[in-house]
């Protein structure tokens, strides 16, 4: 444990209700024991209904739905319409439960997404008054056929949009297009409604939610709910004996020790929820905790324990030390070979002995009946232990929690207290443990805990601007509604460019009245919102044929080429061939005990340079237009315990292009000459600092380290120095880079410090190795890469 803050509880404060609320709301909610509502609902209430856009960035279950329901229902009482958007369907799901349970006079409230099935929507269109979807039906069903919807849109009131903080990067910036689109359909309509967006905490919520809808945004951020004393641990796992690649030495995996602490915290009767990263995760810390507290069961009975046998080492909790988190959802890792521990005389009716039975794990793709019944058992306390993905974060409703463990960093800092939020029964203190994972940034955070508990929360970060995101939608605005001139400032700066293009490319007209859209097929299919570059790869089992899945085909080459192990609603399958022409990935079930990882070649070119800062004569900062060409190569197999690598095999896969945006640092020859016969190993100083400016990065632009790449190299032909990028992953940038670029020196500052805090000797996952590295990790040198970085610096000053 490096740190432990204690934040201390605090009062709500509530307030009458607004005197405009329907009497009968007032009742219903009175019925649900809501007798008076906390001042940032009404503060926003009133707003909305004032007829300003709002948005409510207050903390994890402080009631931000009550905020938006109340003029929502006033609106329904008067004959308007309510459009709900949420990020994800099962959210959608929840919110029509408790809306219906709650019974308002009126309401018709609906779902219309993916799963509405086709005679229903109809019905939808033509009858509901509170229609809950998502950016993506928005974007290829409704505003494409906005005629069929026009009786609803011409009683628009209010646009709801929750979570809005999920919005951020490529997918960000599709949904503030999408909702640019809307507003300009509504216009149609001439309807002009109020937005309400609900967020968790962020910084600058204005500026975000601004920047999403594309009109002036007041921000309530002043949380008056009640919040109990909550103690924040930071766990940084300790060194093992075992080496992984290149003889660095190993830590005791996350999840190893998020077992353990479950096991200790359900053994003192503490309800807990365990955050991790993955699925397979989540099965392996819950079978890991259930099998300490078997084993403990069984020492405690076979021998009497001293006083207190829950507080006893574990020796045998190193066992399930695998860290199988994938890089991202169904990329290659396999779940442990490892089943529930055979426990022959465990069963026994004894209090200890069933402990193990109230430890499960809870995830997406569980059936809904499944998830209700857990969320049910951890409110009355019959489960005292969950492990789970971040799947429970979208807002599903679990109360009742003693303890949050999370298990790697979150991604974002107001993710980290939206989860760390959940613990807190009334009247009781709450304990949240952050567990750092083998990680540049996780290593950072427990060294430096003022970045945790001293910083506001980040700003998202969208690019609405990118012009791969604005084409696309500027052909589906076309289509639904012909562009003129005076719709060019909704769309920003760069529209009128990009419009030349596309007329250019032949995918619109320009006519004296404006731009067409004159093609049969469909634009909405131009735009993928949450993936990028062409249609995704399909994932079919070859022995049933059978579907499972798909992928982008971005991310493709690295996750489901030949050999690869691909994991599918916590199942492991093996790949078996990768047919790219016809975009189909065939796989066979089976569990290895190991977990695959693609290696790839990656060269980078300047463009453009929009931006840059000399540090001094010898340092500089640049932010500009690239071109990435990269060629997966190979792939590794590593042990899933271990992580030990058990051989590398050659693929055989074509480059691909990228064209985005990087920040780079330069350093110049001579100054490198200077690092070299200080006996410096410049290429591996670089490449370490390459790593690590990686894994830090999403402390200052909200991205995750899979959203960014890097090259690095001692002397690069279009700059003629020595060169580290960070490059955007994303076809036209995501904005994350131009993000580094802004806080370079802040960013630096940070990567230096976090490889100087580990511990390690030469080097290791948590500073300078990465999971994704092209090159197997090699060179790199870590007192290198402090004396690279303290020179870049020191020229700045
Ligand atoms: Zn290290
Ligand atoms: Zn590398």
């Amino acid at each position: 444990m490096t740190h432990v803050e204690h934040l201390p509880g605090v009062r709500g404060v509530s307030e009458d209700w607004p005197a405009w609320t329907p009497p009968s709301v007032r009742e219903r909610l009175a019925e649900q024991g809501i007798t008076a509502p906390w001042s940032h609902q009404v503060a926003a209430a009133d707003l909305a209904r004032s007829g300003s856009n709002v948005i409510i960035a207050t903390g994890t279950a402080s009631g931000k739905s009550l905020g938006y329901l109340l003029p929502c229902a006033e609106a329904l009482g008067e004959g308007g319409t309510v459009l709900y958007l949420s990020p994800a369907k099962a959210l959608a799901a929840d919110q029509l439960r408790s809306l219906t349970a709650l019974g308002l006079p009126g309401l018709r409230a609906a779902t219309y997404d993916g799963d509405t099935p086709q005679a229903e929507r109809a019905w939808v269109r033509a009858n509901a008054n509170y229609v809950l979807t998502n950016p993506d039906m928005l974007h290829h069903a409704v505003l494409g056929r906005h005629a069929a919807w026009s009786g609803f849109l011409r009683r628009l009131r209010y646009v709801v949009v929750d979570e809005a903080h999920r919005y951020r990067g490529v997918f960000g910036s599709h949904v503030a297009q999408i909702l640019r689109r809307l507003r300009r359909v509504c216009a149609r309509y001439r309807r002009d409604p109020v937005f309400i967006l609900a967020s968790a905490t962020t910084g600058t919520p204005e500026e975000s939610a601004c920047r999403l809808i594309g009109a002036p945004v007041a921000a309530v951020t002043e949380d008056a709910s009640p919040r109990p004393a909550l103690s924040f641990a930071l766990v940084e796992p300790e060194l093992t004996d075992d080496t992984g690649e290149h003889g660095a030495p190993v830590r005791r995996t996350a999840t190893a020790e998020a077992a353990a602490v479950l096991a200790d915290l359900v053994g003192e009767g503490v309800r807990t929820l365990a955050f991790v990263r993955s699925r397979q995760a989540s099965e392996v810390v819950a079978l890991t905790a259930q099998r300490i507290l078997r084993e403990r069961d069984a020492r405690a009975r076979s021998a009497p324990p001293p006083d207190d046998p829950w507080l006893l080492p574990e020796p045998g909790a190193e066992a399930a030390a695998a860290e199988p988190d994938p890089p991202t959802e169904g990329a290659a890792a396999a779940s442990p070979t490892e089943g529930t521990a055979p426990d022959g005389t465990a069963g026994s009716a004894e209090l200890r002995g069933r402990l193990a039975e109230r430890v499960a794990a809870y995830r997406a793709g569980y059936l809904a009946t499944d998830r209700r019944g857990l969320e049910e058992s951890l409110r009355t306390g019959d489960l005292l232990g969950l492990a789970t993905t971040n799947a429970l974060e979208l807002g599903v409703d679990i109360t009742g929690l003693d303890a949050v463990l999370i298990t790697g960093w979150p991604g974002t800092l107001a993710s980290l207290w939206q989860q760390a939020g959940r613990a807190g029964r009334t009247g009781r203190d709450a304990l949240a443990v952050f567990i750092a994972r083998d990680d540049p940034l996780d290593t950072y955070l427990v060294h430096h805990p003022e970045a945790v508990f001293g910083r506001p929360v980040e700003a998202t970060v969208i690019d609405p601007a990118n012009p791969y995101v604005l084409g696309p939608h500027l052909c589906a605005a076309a289509a639904e509604i012909p562009l003129t001139e005076d719709d060019l400032p909704l769309f920003g700066p760069g529209a009128e460019r990009v419009l030349a293009d596309l007329v250019d490319r032949g995918l619109l007209r320009r006519r004296p009245r404006g731009w067409f859209w004159t093609r049969r097929d469909r634009p909405s299919a131009l735009a993928d919102i949450r993936g990028a570059g062409g249609p995704p790869v399909q994932i079919v089992e070859s022995a049933s044929g059978q579907l499972l899945g798909t992928v982008d085909e971005a991310a493709a080459h690295g996750t489901v080429h030949e050999g690869a192990v691909y994991l599918h609603q916590g199942l492991t399958y093996v790949v078996e061939e990768l047919d790219l022409e016809n975009g189909v990935a065939l796989v066979r079930g089976e569990a290895p005990d190991y977990s695959t990882w693609a290696r790839d070649t990656t060269e980078i070119e300047v463009l453009r340079t929009e931006r840059d800062e000399a540090w001094g004569p010898d340092a500089a900062v640049h932010f500009g237009e690239v071109e990435v060409t990269r060629q997966v190569v190979s792939y590794l197999k590593r042990d899933i315990r271990t992580g030990a690598v058990l051989g590398e095999q050659v693929l055989d896969l074509p480059e691909r292009r990228l064209n985005s945006r990087a920040v780079w640092w330069t350093l110049s020859p001579e100054a490198a000459d200077r690092l070299r016969k200080a006996d410096v190993d410049v290429r591996g100083a670089a490449h370490a600092a390459e790593h690590a400016a990686i894994g830090l990065l999403p402390l200052f632009a909200t991205c995750d380290r899979w959203d960014i790449g890097g090259v690095s190299t001692a002397l690069h032909a279009d700059t003629g120095c020595l060169t580290v990028f960070v490059y955007d992953g994303h076809e036209g940038g995501a904005g994350f880079a131009e993000r580094g670029y802004a806080a370079a020196r802040d960013w630096l500052t940070a990567t230096r410090q976090a490889i100087a805090d580990c511990e390690c000797a030469d080097g290791c996952p948590s500073c300078i190795q990465s999971p994704k590295c092209g090159s197997g990790n090699d060179p790199l040198s870590k007192a290198g890469a402090l004396r690279l970085i303290d020179t870049l610096l020191a020229d700045g000053v």
